[in-house]
Parts: C-alpha cells; sequence; structure tokens
C-alpha cells in the first residue's frame, strides 16, 4: 500500500526527531525569587493563559513546577510505518497528505488522513472530531499514537491521541516527553514551553525539605533534580528515581501528620484512669504468662460498687457468657485494658474480620469503663445497628446491674427525653446511638469511654462531637471498630495515629462458608439452594443486577427484579426489598421484618449495607458478583454465615473474564478477610480498594498506597525524625513543618 506520492521525499519525516534542545539559558540567583511569583512571570504567559492555568490549580511558578505530567511519551521507540504492529498500541511519525472527513450514519463523523514517512503510508482514523479537517494541515509533520488494525480488507490506524509538532519542537529534552493534563486552549507544546522554563530557570532554587541525613539514609535525590526529571527525564530510569523521591515526599507528609496528630491527642486533656481487675473480664485471668496487666488486687472493691453507684451483681463478665473469649480477643481486650488504666487518652482501632466479635470486646471496655463509675457511649451508623447493638449490649451488662440507654433519631421525644435525663444523672451508665448521641442537648454525667462502631462511616467532626461530650476538661478513651480488613501497612497509613488491635480469629466452631461461583447466569442451581434452605426454615439475601447510571433506575430495576422473583421464582415464598431510593424509616420496617423472620429472602440492591446481624439467614446470592470488588463481596458474605448452620453464597457473573475470574476464585478459595484485602488491594491498587471518599486521605499525585516497601520506609523516616524533634520545632525543620501542615490542612476532613 504504497501511496502513489511516495517518490516525492517529504520534508523532515526522514527519521524520529533528534531532540533539538533549546540551549537553556544558565540559572541565575534571582531567578530563586520567581519560584513564588504569579504564573504570568513565564514567558507568554498572558493574562488568557494565567487563566487556563488556573484552572490547572496553577497561580505560582512553584505550581506548574509542582505539576507533573500524566505520563511520558517515548518517542524513543517510535515505530515506522511499515513496523506498526497488529492490534498493539504504538506511536509513530509521518507527513500528512491527504485529509478526508466523510459522514457516517447517526450524526457522526469520520476524518481519515494518510500519513506517511520514508518506508510507508498508512490511513489514520479519528471519529467526531471534524474539526481535525482543519488541523490537519498538508505537508506537516504529525506523531500519532494509536492501534493499527484490519477491518474487511482495509488496514487503519485508529488514533488515540496525536500531536502536531512543529520543526524542533520534539521538544526540547531527551526521548521522554512529558504529557500533561491539559484543559480547553491550552496546547500540549505550550504548556510543554511553560515548564521547560520553569524547569531552567527555578526547579535549581526549590529548597529540599528533607533534612540531608534523612535523604541519605533513605536513598532519595535531592528535590530539584527530581523535579527536573519527573518533567523532562533523561532516560527511564532517571524518571524512576525522581517518581521514588516524590512518592516518598507524599507518604512522608501523611505520616508527619499522623504523628503531629497522634501526638496532640496524647499531650492533650487527660483521661481517667480506669484499671479494673482482670477477675472482673476474665474467667482464668491468669491463663495467659502476661498477668502484669493488673496490679490492682483482684478482690479491690470497685469504684462504683464504692459510691454506691452501680451494684455490679454478677462479677465476672467472660463466665457470664454462653462461650469463651478467643485468643484474639483475650488480646484485645488486655490491650484495651491496659489502656484505660493510663490517663493518656486511649486512641485504638479495633479491627476484626465480620463476625469476628468486635462487640464483647467494646462490651468489655464499657464494663471496665462502668465498673469505675464512668459511662460508656456506643456510636452507631444507622438505626437498625445501633437497635441490634442496644439489645446486644443489654443482654451482655444488665447482668452487672448497669442500665443501658438508646438514643435514635426515630424515638418518640419522650423516651428520648427519658434517656437523656437518665445519662445526664448518671442514673445510665452506657448509652448506644446514631447521630442522635452527639445532639447538643446530650450531656454525660461522666464519659469515660467513647466506642464507634463502623469508624469510616463518620466523618471527623462526628467523633470529635463525641469526644467533646467528655467533662471537666477530661478527654473520653476512644475506641474505634470497623469490619474492614486493610493490609497492615495500609492500616499504619490510614490510622497511622491510632493504635490497633486485630481479631484475626474467628469464634470456634463457626462453619465456613460454601462459596460457589457460577458464570453464564446459571440461577438455578442458586434459586433451588435458597428455597429448600427457606423450607428448613432459614433465611436468604439475594443482591440484585447493578445499575450504574443512577441510584433511581438501580431502583427502578430492583423493584422490576424483585417482582420477577416474588411472582415467577418464589411465588410462595415472602419476599422483601431494599433499595437506596426507600425512605430510611421504610428501609428500617423491612430489615426489621426480616430480622424477625416475617419475610423468607431479602431483595436487596448494592448500595444499601446490609448491616444486620440475622443469625437465621443461610443463602447469600450476588448478581455481576464480577463487578464488585473483592472487599465488598466478602462484606456481603459476611452476612450469612453468623449462626450455627451451614451457609452457603453464590457468586454469579454473566461472563468469565480473566479478572473477574481472579478474583471470584479467590473468594471461593478463602473465607479470611485479610488475605482477600491483600489480593485485592495487589489486583486493583489502594485509590480502587477504597474508593476515595472512604480513604480520608488526600488525592495522592505520584504515590501508590499500594507500594508497600515505600510506606514502610516513609513511616519508619517520619519516626526517626519524630524522635529528634517532636513536632518539626527546630529552625532546619521549619520548611518541612509549614508543608506537612498545608498538606494536611487541605484534606482536614479526616
Ligand atoms: P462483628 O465483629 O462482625 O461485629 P459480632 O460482635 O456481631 O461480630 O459477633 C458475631 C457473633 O459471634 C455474635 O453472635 C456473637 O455473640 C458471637 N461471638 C462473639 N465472640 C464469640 C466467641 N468467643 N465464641 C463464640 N461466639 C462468639
Ligand atoms: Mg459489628
Amino acid at each position: 500500500m504504497r501511496s502513489p506520492a511516495a517518490h516525492t521525499q517529504p520534508p523532515s519525516a526522514s527519521a524520529a526527531p533528534a531532540p533539538v534542545a533549546r540551549p537553556a539559558a544558565p540559572p541565575r540567583a534571582e531567578d530563586g525569587y520567581l519560584l513564588d511569583a504569579p504564573v504570568t512571570a513565564v514567558p507568554g504567559v498572558g493574562q488568557t493563559q494565567a487563566e487556563r492555568l488556573a484552572r490547572l490549580g496553577i497561580a505560582t511558578v512553584r505550581d506548574l513546577l509542582m505539576t507533573f505530567p500524566r505520563e511520558h511519551r517515548d518517542y524513543s521507540a517510535l515505530k515506522k510505518i511499515d513496523q506498526l504492529p497488529f492490534d498493539e498500541v504504538a506511536t509513530t511519525i509521518g507527513i500528512i497528505w491527504e485529509v478526508q472527513t466523510t459522514r457516517t450514519g447517526g450524526g457522526r463523523t469520520r476524518t481519515v488522513a494518510r500519513v506517511q514517512d520514508e518506508s510507508g503510508a498508512i490511513r489514520a482514523s479519528w471519529f467526531n472530531q471534524p474539526y481535525l479537517q482543519k488541523q490537519l494541515v498538508k505537508g506537516a509533520s504529525i506523531v500519532l499514537t494509536g492501534v493499527k488494525q484490519r477491518f474487511g480488507n482495509r488496514v487503519e490506524f485508529n488514533v488515540r491521541s496525536h500531536e502536531l509538532p512543529e520543526t524542533g519542537d520534539l521538544i526540547n529534552t531527551g526521548r521522554l516527553v512529558p504529557v500533561y493534563g491539559l484543559t480547553e486552549g491550552l496546547h500540549p507544546k505550550v504548556m510543554r514551553r511553560f515548564t521547560k522554563w520553569a524547569v531552567d530557570r527555578c526547579a535549581p532554587f526549590l529548597t529540599d525539605h528533607l533534612p540531608s541525613a534523612l535523604r541519605v539514609h533513605a536513598h532519595l535525590e535531592a528535590l530539584p533534580e527530581a523535579v527536573a526529571q519527573m518533567h523532562y527525564p533523561d532516560n527511564a530510569e532517571a524518571l524512576a528515581r525522581a517518581r521514588r523521591r516524590l512518592a516518598f515526599d507524599e507518604l512522608f507528609l501523611i505520616q508527619m501528620g499522623m504523628l503531629t496528630r497522634r501526638a496532640n491527642w496524647r499531650d492533650g486533656p487527660a483521661a481517667p484512669a480506669l484499671p479494673v481487675p482482670a477477675s472482673l473480664i476474665f474467667a482464668n485471668p491468669h491463663a495467659d504468662a502476661d498477668d502484669t496487666l493488673d496490679p490492682t488486687s483482684s478482690d479491690a472493691p470497685l469504684v462504683a460498687q464504692q459510691n454506691g453507684l452501680w451494684p455490679m451483681t454478677a462479677s465476672c463478665f467472660e463466665a457470664s457468657l454462653p462461650f469463651s473469649f478467643t485468643g484474639a480477643q483475650r488480646r484485645a481486650i488486655r490491650e484495651i485494658l491496659a489502656d484505660l488504666r493510663r490517663t493518656q487518652p486511649m486512641s485504638r482501632l479495633l479491627q476484626g474480620d465480620v463476625g469476628s466479635g468486635k462487640t464483647v470486646v467494646a462490651a468489655a471496655a464499657l464494663l471496665a469503663t462502668a465498673a469505675n463509675g464512668y459511662q460508656g457511649a456506643l456510636l452507631a451508623p444507622t438505626e437498625i445497628l445501633a437497635e441490634q447493638h442496644y439489645r446486644g449490649l443489654v443482654k451482655l451488662l444488665e447482668p452487672f446491674g448497669l442500665l443501658v440507654v438508646l438514643l435514635t433519631g426515630s424515638q418518640k421525644a419522650k423516651e428520648r427525653a427519658q434517656a437523656r435525663d437518665a445519662l445526664a444523672s448518671g442514673q445510665a451508665a452506657i448509652a448506644i446511638g446514631t447521630h442522635a448521641l452527639i445532639q447538643e442537648d446530650v450531656a454525660f454525667h461522666r464519659l469515660g469511654l467513647a466506642v464507634v462502631d463502623e469508624q469510616h462511616r463518620f466523618g471527623v467532626e462526628q467523633r470529635e462531637a463525641l469526644r467533646r461530650k467528655g467533662q471537666h476538661g477530661q478527654n473520653p478513651h476512644m475506641l474505634v471498630m470497623t469490619a474492614t480488613p486493610i493490609p497492615r501497612t495500609l492500616a499504619l497509613t490510614l490510622y497511622g495515629d491510632l493504635d490497633v488491635s486485630v481479631l484475626d480469629e474467628l469464634p470456634a466452631g463457626r462453619q465456613p462458608i460454601i462459596t460457589r461461583w457460577r458464570a453464564g447466569g446459571q440461577r438455578q442451581e442458586a434459586y433451588r439452594l435458597v428455597a429448600e434452605e427457606v423450607a428448613a426454615g432459614r433465611q436468604a439475601y439475594i443482591i440484585c443486577p447493578l445499575v450504574e447510571e443512577s441510584e433511581a433506575l438501580e431502583a427502578k430495576s430492583a423493584i422490576a427484579e424483585y417482582e420477577r422473583l416474588r411472582t415467577e421464582v418464589f411465588p410462595d415464598l415472602r419476599l422483601g426489598l431494599v433499595h437506596g431510593q426507600l425512605r430510611p424509616t421504610e428501609k428500617d420496617r423491612v430489615m426489621r421484618a426480616f430480622r424477625d423472620g416475617a419475610i423468607d429472602i431479602l431483595v436487596a440492591t448494592a448500595v444499601v449495607e446490609v448491616g444486620v446481624d440475622v443469625p437465621n439467614a443461610t443463602v447469600m446470592m450476588i448478581e455481576d458478583a464480577d463487578r464488585f470488588g473483592l472487599s465488598q463481596l466478602h462484606q456481603f458474605r459476611g452476612r450469612v454465615g453468623r449462626g450455627a448452620d451451614q451457609s452457603y453464597c453464590y457468586l454469579l457473573s454473566k461472563e468469565a473474564s480473566a479478572t473477574a475470574s481472579e478474583r471470584l476464585s479467590a473468594l471461593e478459595a478463602t473465607n479470611d478477610g485479610f488475605a482477600l484485602a491483600e489480593a485485592d488491594l495487589r489486583m486493583r491498587g489502594a485509590g480502587d480498594f477504597f474508593g476515595a471518599r472512604q480513604s480520608g486521605l488526600p488525592d495522592l499525585k505520584v504515590a501508590s498506597l499500594a507500594d508497600m516497601p515505600l510506606l514502610a520506609e516513609a513511616r519508619s523516616q517520619a519516626e526517626w525524625l519524630w524522635q529528634r524533634d517532636p513536632y518539626l520545632k527546630a529552625l532546619e525543620h521549619l520548611p518541612l513543618r509549614e508543608l506537612v501542615f498545608r498538606f494536611w490542612r487541605n484534606f482536614a476532613a479526616h
């Protein structure tokens, strides 16, 4: 397919462009001041360009330097046109010989250009960009990135991105050309001219905020060099080094912020010391090698008893339970009790897989608090969960003569007032509630411990509001709980300000949930099992097919699915439906009916978190399972297997792509949430693992939370520096301190 015009040697397409470096003026000392000058200091940036740059968050020259390219285009890997591979992304350069735009059906247009180099010619095609007809000038050179494909007997180069370099423009750099995220009206070429100028003139004057000892120790290159190489790398290795340094910076700033927050908390107002004899909690208090925990003699009178506050009628928590603690629960409780004995406020995360038994651990801590004559509070994200905790804790703690009260938004005014009075007078020892618990009008007599369940569902203000319920300048101790297992290094980052206890063991006798993945719409087997289990007196969940466009559409399709299941598949059974468009009261009504056994099958959309503990439910059936993350699927599955009966989880997917199969077979293979979390993180990266909203962390521009070695390095370097200079008060650490402050201020929402 040589073009008839091939004999004409096109002007400059003879070879891959030799990088034509414009001689950069050597940096002058006064250029250092330019760093914080408005971006209009850059030659060529006038008002219009400045406005465009502002849209990218660039106000100063420093901002421009710190706006890194999305990627680099490797011009050293340019292919000759006759060497372009089929069905593979590749980049080539040639001369435009002919351009034609045609209408295809449905108002679409197609632009085809014949592009040629000395090896051959190809038809490059674009869809729906009619303006290209004018932009693609005959005789100009063009860089194309795309895929060569065969359509019938035609071969075409399907263009993904292209560029029209000017002669000598490619691009004052080595072979790796930066590609920036752009905004309307800002051309790649122009942007590169700006950044090139900034890198040459100003980057050398960036002061390195990292102490040089730390840099040497962590093998990090200096900031000016890293920034320059990040834009215009000499080669791939230099780019990797620059990335590592800049990624380290982000992770390090997170760690410094975490350490600051943790120290603020620890050095802030004290909490009450809440010692208890181990014999109050453990049936066999000296079973562990480490019994140094409670120097308090086991028959010391309890403060609450002494004061005649609460009678403490039962005498040992574990003995009052129908089971004994798991080793992991025992360990976590000891860690918590050790914290409670101190006046330094506890700030601990209790992490445990679904069903690992976090509630009794929290109950033990609440009991220890009450035994000291202090009150405890437990905050839950939804009414149904608050009620569930309330019923559970009443059962667990009333044998000790403790009054437990519930506070929710849907309560009657009278009930609420009663609960409030009991708390204010000190008559009630424990309060369980939703947001209603942290309202202004709720006052505690003496709050000693605040517990937050499913802590990721709350923002910092809510936790702070709870904290402020402590009285007389005292802080309550704080225990936060989460059922999302996260790999350890990641936990250190996200919860770097907290101490962590992990329940990595399920109560004995749990039968592993049998998980089966069925591709290609084979539902019959699952439906049969649902029918059998319901016939045996048990219940089931069915998670509806996923509709992502909108919650309204999702609800609509859920209603249709519910109707289908109700009339065609299970006409004789009692079905209930919950979706995101239901009013909270309606949702709670259905959930309660399911909990109370008035519904056999709960049909639900994925937006609805089925947060209830219904031990009688034994089947979880999930449609479109391939479209959920591993962690979420694991949470769904955790809704069954909570009782003594064998439980089942059916994962249904339309097709069996390679990645879906990797994930779904991981679920089939293990019930271990931590193992799945590791796998999930590895397969998807941290961004998807959490969903940015949940993580409470800033958008990381360079770093990846999946980069475990670098995370660990950042953590240990931050600790090293903190030991040397807590709060970074030394003069030489001033720039770093400011940076930490600025970095955290931008996402103080955590
Ligand atoms: P989660 O960690 O998911 O919040 P829960 O606290 O709701 O788990 O506990 C799940 C179930 O396990 C509850 O019914 C609870 O009574 C039971 N449980 C907790 N600890 C033990 C144990 N050590 N042995 C047996 N069952 C336990
Ligand atoms: Mg729970």
